[in-house]
C-alpha cells in the first residue's frame, strides 16, 4: 500500500476545503471499500480526510419524507423505526447487503460511492478501463459472469455492487450535496453514471463535493405496505446480486396505481426498469401482467459469453417480486 498522510476534521468547510485544494486527497468515513481498493493498489490517495466525526449521522422526518444523514451508519439506517415503517424496501435492501460487521462501519454516504467489484478492476495485472483508462477491458473477453447485461459498451461491462441504491432508485430518493460551490440536490437516477467514454467516473459527484444527505420522498411512503427487495445472489449472504429486484406497488381495487421496479447486478448503475413500470401502471395486479412486464424489460438486455444466464434469471426475478409484493412481502 503506498504511504498516505491522514487529517481528521470536525468541520464540514475543512473537510471540503482539504479535499479540493489537493487532486490526490479522498474523503474516508466508514472506510469499508476504500481500504480495500487501497491496500490492492487500486486506489492511491496520498492524504485521506476523515469525515466520520461529521454531524450527519441523523434520521429524521424531512417535509413529510425522512431524511438519512450521510454518516449514518447502514444499520442504524435499516433498523430505524422511521425507515422501517415508511420505507421497508430500503431496509430489506441494506439488510440483504454485507455482514453485519460491514453495515456497522459502512455508511450511508459510502454506499453511494461503492465501487465495482469486478475481478479486473482489483487485479493490478490486468488491463482495466475503470482502473486505468486506455488499457482496455479484462472482463470484455475474459470470465464475464457477474457483469452487466443493460448499457455497457466496450469500454466497460462492470456492475454496481450495492443493493440500498437499487431501493433509493426505486424510491426516487434524493442526493443532497456540499462542495466549494455550495449545495446542490441530485436525484438518485442521476447520480451513478453508465460507462460512456469515461468508465472510470462511477458518478456524477464532482471530486470536492461531499454528500451530506439522503431525502427518501414523502410520496414514496404510498408504496410502504407492498414492497419487496428480491437478491439472487450465489451464497445466502455476505455475497453480491447477480440480479435483485426493488419492486413496489400501490394497488386500489385489484389494479395497480403507481408502479417501481429497479434492477440490482445487471448494470453499471442501479438499472430502472421504465417499461415495466409502464405496463404495470393501470394494469390489473395479476400475474400475467408481471410476466408482461418482466418480458418487456429483458427485451433490451446484452448478454456476454458467461452471464447470459441472467436474462432468464432477471425475468423470473421481477416476477417473483411483484408476485411477493402482492402477496405482502413487506418486512
Ligand atoms: Fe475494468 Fe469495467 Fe472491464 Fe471490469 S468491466 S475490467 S471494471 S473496464
Amino acid at each position: 500500500m503506498k504511504p498516505f498522510a491522514y487529517t481528521r476534521t470536525t468541520e464540514r468547510g475543512a473537510a471540503i476545503q482539504t479535499v479540493g485544494s489537493n487532486q490526490a486527497a479522498r474523503f474516508i468515513a466508514g472506510g469499508t471499500n476504500l481500504l480495500d481498493l487501497m491496500k490492492d493498489n487500486v486506489e492511491q490517495p496520498d492524504r485521506l480526510v476523515d469525515i466520520s466525526r461529521l454531524e450527519l449521522v441523523g434520521i429524521e422526518e424531512r417535509n413529510g419524507g425522512v431524511r438519512l444523514g450521510a454518516l449514518a451508519r447502514n444499520s442504524d439506517t435499516a433498523n430505524h423505526p422511521l425507515v422501517r415503517q415508511r420505507y421497508p424496501l430500503v431496509s430489506q435492501a441494506i439488510l440483504a447487503g454485507a455482514s453485519a460487521q460491514l453495515r456497522n462501519m459502512a455508511t450511508n454516504g459510502g454506499n453511494l460511492m461503492q465501487r465495482t467489484r469486478c475481478y479486473y478492476f482489483y487485479d493490478t495485472a490486468m488491463p482495466c478501463n475503470k482502473r486505468e483508462p486506455g488499457t482496455g477491458c479484462g472482463a470484455l473477453e475474459g470470465y464475464n459472469r457477474i457483469h452487466a447485461i443493460f448499457g455497457a459498451n466496450e469500454q466497460c461491462i462492470a456492475t454496481h455492487p450495492s443493493d440500498m441504491c437499487v431501493a433509493l432508485v426505486a424510491l426516487d430518493a434524493i442526493v443532497q450535496v456540499e462542495g466549494p460551490q455550495g449545495q446542490r440536490s441530485i436525484p438518485i437516477s442521476e447520480f451513478h453514471r453508465l460507462p460512456g467514454d469515461t468508465p472510470q467516473v462511477d458518478t456524477n459527484l464532482r471530486r470536492d463535493e461531499l454528500i451530506t444527505a439522503i431525502d427518501l420522498p414523502a410520496a414514496s411512503a404510498v408504496f410502504a405496505p407492498r414492497s419487496y427487495y428480491l437478491k439472487l445472489r450465489d451464497r445466502t449472504s455476505y455475497a453480491f446480486a447477480l440480479v435483485s429486484v426493488a419492486a413496489a406497488l400501490d394497488i386500489q381495487g385489484g389494479k395497480i396505481r403507481q408502479a417501481r421496479v429497479a434492477m440490482g447486478g445487471v448494470a453499471h448503475k442501479p438499472w430502472r426498469a421504465v417499461e415495466a413500470e409502464k405496463i404495470l401502471t393501470g394494469a390489473p395486479a395479476t400475474a400475467a401482467t408481471f410476466q408482461k412486464a418482466a418480458e418487456v424489460t429483458m427485451r433490451e438486455a446484452r448478454a456476454y459469453e458467461h452471464n447470459r444466464f441472467k436474462i432468464e434469471m432477471g425475468r423470473r426475478a421481477i416476477v417473483q417480486a411483484l408476485t411477493t409484493v402482492v402477496d405482502g412481502g413487506v418486512a
